[in-house]
């Protein structure tokens, strides 16, 4: 399966995400985690993409199609693949499609998670997330059971720096500009898969493998 996992900041990508490539058995490449790691290794993109990731920008085209082209170039990605954050706007989209096609491939499904704005912002503002392993908590929704710990493996746990109140603002602002027209870019080439975000993760997902026709 090669599919693309669209939502709003917040939507709940990087959970869902998770679930469908155990499902799967297939890679997921979250451009996020690549930058954030990116940032932790102290590399030259890292500090390039810190600037944008900080204010809750995006980060500029050149420097993501470029990392995700590199990254569907790997041997894992034959089979399938789930790309989470990716494509953002539509020179992605587009530049996304060049690169598939020069390999003779194609998109099958985009799913896209449908969260309204208050919601987003309430999970947002409370989420924490283990600078170790990725997992995710919340201040009032899911705490971890040791303050400040991961509950799978001990890690610390944090506050994305994207995570305070203005970038969060910023980042709803970008996506409604930037990312949203994708809806239509998508429904209009009939891959579109519609889910409702809100729920439980497990009720979530369920709907997610419904809308694949499973
Ligand atoms: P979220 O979806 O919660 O905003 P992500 O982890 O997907 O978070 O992305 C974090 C940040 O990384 C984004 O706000 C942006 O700065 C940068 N980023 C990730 N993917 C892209 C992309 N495809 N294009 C541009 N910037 C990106
Ligand atoms: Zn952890």
């Amino acid at each position: 399966m090669k599919a693309i996992l669209l939502g709003p900041p917040g939507g709940g990508k990087g959970t869902q995400a998770k679930k469908l490539v155990k499902k799967y058995g297939i890679p997921q490449i979250s451009t996020g985690e690549i930058f954030r790691n990116a940032v932790k290794a102290g590399t030259e993109m890292g500090l390039k993409a810190k600037q944008y990731m900080d204010r809750g920008d995006l980060v500029p085209d050149d420097v993501v199609v470029g990392i995700v082209e590199e990254r569907l170039r790997e041997d894992d990605c034959r089979e399938g693949f789930l790309l989470d954050g990716f494509p953002r706007t539509i020179p992605q989209a587009d530049a996304l499609a060049v690169m598939l096609e020069k390999t003779g491939r194609k998109i099958d499904h985009v799913i896209s998670l449908e969260v309204e704005r208050e919601e987003l912002i309430k999970r947002l503002s409370g989420r924490r997330v283990c600078r170790n392993c990725g997992e995710e908590f919340h201040v009032m929704f899911k705490r971890p059971k040791v303050d400040m710990v991961c509950d799978l493996c001990g890690g610390e746990v944090y506050q994305r720096k994207d995570d305070n109140e203005e970038s969060v603002k910023n980042r709803l602002v970008e996506y409604e500009k930037q990312t949203a027209p994708l809806i239509d870019y998508y429904a209009g080439r009939s891959l579109l898969r519609s889910v409702q975000g809100v729920g439980g993760f497990d009720e979530v997902f369920e709907r997610i493998l419904k809308s694949l026709g499973e």
